[in-house]
């Protein structure tokens, strides 16, 4: 069975991926690398929501070490229009290199279901990471399953984040802007 290791930015955007994936022949395991979730403990909690659905769905779950802040910072400022590129590219660089480390066929990520995220920003970023990284990005447009993913972690009673992540979306959300 071919192994896939699925980049998870959250446990909501997770619980359908992964079934997803399974149903599609895949054994497969989490990977949490999400410097750009703003404050540290936001970053705890969506974590721990993370952790209780892995133990859930049976998933083997890895977490990279230490919280990258300050490198996703030195990527995004004097970029903060285009700030998600270099989020993405942050993200799923590391998970890439993660899956070639430990011997996976492939990876992806969970950010493909959400309707939020830039979703052909994800897949052009998916696709150039997996050319330099000698690894094949697995894309599925999961967009559909959005409310599917978050009914089925409605019984789970987890933590449900308000914004993106970073502290300039959280900015955007509460103060309704778009930074330009
Ligand atoms: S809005 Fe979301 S995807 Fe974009 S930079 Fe912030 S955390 Fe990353």
């Amino acid at each position: 069975m071919k192994r896939l290791l699925v980049h998870s930015c959250c446990a909501h955007c997770a619980a359908y991926t992964f079934s997803y994936w399974r149903e599609q022949g895949y054994e497969t395991s989490a990977f949490w690398y999400n410097p750009n979730i703003h404050p540290y403990t936001e970053h705890q909690q969506r974590l721990k929501a993370m952790q209780t659905l892995a133990l859930e769905m049976g998933l083997p779950l890895i977490t990279a070490e230490g919280y990258d802040i300050i490198d996703y910072f030195r990527q995004v400022v004097g970029h903060e229009a285009e700030r998600c590129r270099h989020c993405f590219k942050l993200r799923l660089s590391k998970t890439a290199e993660a899956a070639k480390e430990m011997g996976f066929d492939a990876f992806t990520t969970t950010l493909l279901i959400s309707p939020h995220q830039k979703h052909d920003l994800l897949q052009e970023i998916g696709r150039e990471v997996g050319g330099e990284k000698g690894i094949d990005f697995l894309y599925a447009d999961l967009r559909k399953r959005y409310s599917d993913s978050r009914r089925l972690t409605k019984p789970l009673e987890l933590h449900r984040q308000q914004y993106c992540g970073c502290v300039y979306s959280e900015w955007e959300r509460y103060a309704d802007i778009t930074i330009e």
